[in-house]
């Protein structure tokens, strides 16, 4: 585990499935955890959002351990919405995990790898790490062979290639005394810091690039205009469990986090990652980051599932667990009995129940609204009342659909701002759920033989 790769994780852009929740910014409460009537993204669903607030509150002075949160509510309701303000209020490093319950049953892991890489995904991992900085202008000169820069500090005047520049470079004087008889080498980096001619050297090992060796031979000169060099700065990244999990247990790990095909990761590798990031914890150089995982359907689970999950709870790097369903009294998946939610009872009485409701039809209007901002979609007034009475009669989620497809409608007519029109044409193009019912019962003798 010597050799635990973090550097590759440090510019990966995270891929993440929730542009249907870009606009949620947090949870929209105050300072004393009222809900405003619209903000940071969030419309209505007052009570819900009070109750996720007083969640949070919890979270924050550590009083949640061992226990989750369940989101009961009808479909399109806001309870992945909620969840994701919940993560977006704990901050902007706080990792957001969702999974559709049904998404775990597959053939390529098993339920439980896929729970805990779910779990994983949740969990953030703070890195602190002192590196070299220089503020300054970073110059690079290409030299031909290693003695030239030598040579050249010692006449004050180097023939260099940039990209920036080139011709003859004069070092001055004043610049050669202060380096003294300390040797200059290809591969060196040299600070020059303008205003007082001050030449230091920073040593060789500093922010080489990757591909120094194939470009050859250069010294880096790093004009500081402001006199000061700085030369050490704390740098902090943050990484998920699940991505050092996958960087470190394949030979093309960094690759299979884009492609999502990770395969089953080792337990031994899961082991060895965190014994090593517990002990940069205790040197100080480690925090954890418990973020949310959101479990949508999670009646679909099963009973292995839930031994699963109560365990999981138990962990002390956990991340705060809401799970969501819009089913009442069902069976337990893998046994004989019906419970509330389909929850077996153990993991029942660690939940703190919050319920969504319906939305009213100046709520759906407002988060269309919000939905046209966030899209950068024209729409004109009427259109907009057409979509709402839409909404109000299909479904939320239906109506959010037909912004994109509207707005594309338009633009094949050449037109800037959406009308009726293209809400007609766009509903006429495609069902919502009770249409689609309908017309397979019309048609149902020529779809069943
Ligand atoms: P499902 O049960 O089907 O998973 P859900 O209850 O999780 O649905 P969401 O997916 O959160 O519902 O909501 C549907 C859409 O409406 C999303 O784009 C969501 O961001 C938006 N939305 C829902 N509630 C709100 C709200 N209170 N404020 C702003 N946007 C909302």
């Amino acid at each position: 585990m010597a050799d635990l790769k973090l550097s590759d994780t440090r510019d990966l852009t995270r891929i993440e499935r929730i542009g249907a929740h870009s606009h949620i910014r947090g949870l929209g409460l105050d300072s004393a955890l009222e809900p405003r009537a619209v903000s940071e993204g969030m419309v209505g669903q007052t009570s819900a959002r009070k109750a996720a607030g007083v969640i949070l509150q919890m979270i924050k002075e550590g009083r949640i351990a061992g226990r989750a949160v369940l989101i009961a509510g009808q479909p399109g309701t806001g309870k992945t919405a909620i969840a994701m303000g919940m993560a977006k209020s704990l901050g902007l490093e706080t990792p957001f995990a969702m999974i559709s319950a049904s998404e775990i049953f597959s053939l390529e892991m098993s339920k439980t790898e896929a729970l805990m890489q779910s779990f994983r995904k949740a969990i953030g991992v703070r890195i602190k790490e002192e590196t070299e900085v220089i503020e300054g202008e970073v110059v690079e000169i290409q030299i031909d062979r290693p003695a030239v820069a030598g040579a050249a500090l010692k006449t004050g005047k180097l023939t260099m290639k940039t990209t920036e520049m080139e011709g003859v470079y004069d070092l001055g004087a004043k610049m050669i005394e202060s380096l003294g008889k300390e040797k200059v080498q290809s591969g060196d980096v040299i600070a020059i810091d303008k205003p007082s001619g001050k030449v230091t050297k920073l040593g060789r090992s500093f922010s080489r690039s990757r591909d120094y060796d194939a470009i050859g031979p250069q010294v880096r000169f790093v004009q500081c205009p402001d006199g000061e060099l700085q030369k050490r700065k704390e740098i902090v990244h943050c990484v998920t469990l699940h991505e050092i999990d996958v960087i470190n247990s394949r030979t093309q790990g960094f690759l299979a986090l884009f492609t999502g095909d990770t395969g089953e990761i080792r337990a031994e590798v899961r082991e060895q990652i965190d014994t090593k990031v517990a002990e940069w914890r205790e040197e100080g150089k480690a925090e954890i980051v418990p973020g949310v995982l959101f479990i949508d359907e999670v009646h679909m689970l099963d009973i292995e599932c839930f031994s699963f999950l109560n365990r999981a709870l138990e962990n002390e790097m956990a991340p705060i667990l809401v799970v969501a369903t819009n089913r009442g009294i069902t069976t337990i998946r893998g046994t004989n009995y019906k419970s509330a939610h389909g929850i077996p009872i153990d993991l029942l009485d660690r939940l703190l129940i919050i319920a969504t409701q319906p939305y009213t039809k100046d709520d759906i209007r407002m988060i269309l609204d919000i939905r046209c901002q966030e899209e950068d979609v024209e729409m004109a007034e009427e259109a907009k009342a057409l979509l709402t009475h839409i909404g109000v009669e299909t479904s939320l989620r239906y109506a959010i659909h037909l912004i994109t497809a509207a707005a594309l409608a338009c633009q094949k007519r050449k037109g800037k701002v959406v009308e009726s029109e293209d809400i007609t044409r766009v509903y006429n193009l495609f069902l919502d759920v009770k249409r689609s019912t309908q017309y397979l019962m019309e048609y149902q003798e020529q779809y069943m033989f």
